[in-house]
Formats: C-alpha cells, sequence, structure tokens
C-alpha cells in the first residue's frame, strides 16, 4: 500500500471513490475501491496488483498536465 508520494515524499491522504472519478482511467475507477491523493501535488494513487505499470501509466498522463507548470 502506498503511503508516500513517489515525487516529493508528500504523506498521502485517503479520498472518497465518488471525488475521483473522471480523474482516473475508468478501469481503474470501476475496479478499484480505495484512492489516495497527494496533498503537495495532487497525484493520485491507488491499490493494484500491478502497481508499477499502472504508476507508470498515470504518470505518464499526469506528466503532460503538468507542462503548464
Ligand atoms: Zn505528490
Amino acid at each position: 500500500m502506498f503511503s508516500r508520494c513517489l515525487r516529493r515524499n508528500t504523506l498521502l491522504s485517503p479520498v472518497s471513490k465518488e471525488k475521483v472519478k473522471g480523474c482516473v482511467p475508468l478501469f481503474v475507477y470501476e475496479t478499484q475501491e480505495h484512492f489516495y491523493e497527494c496533498r503537495g501535488c495532487g497525484r493520485l494513487y491507488w491499490a493494484a496488483t500491478h502497481k508499477e505499470h499502472i504508476l507508470k501509466e498515470l504518470s505518464d498522463m499526469v506528466e503532460d498536465i503538468e507542462g503548464t507548470e
């Protein structure tokens, strides 16, 4: 289970499933029940069987969004 953000080592906070709707891939939303948010950068995390794979995909997705940073 995650406890800290991989990027900034910030503690993650649990967020409700409803809150992340539309912010995570649909298959993740449909298959996961527990989500976590980094208060530092806003990145979302969730438990997954293939954690590293999912994280990489999410990371790539977020990198695009953060291009305006
Ligand atoms: Zn973060």
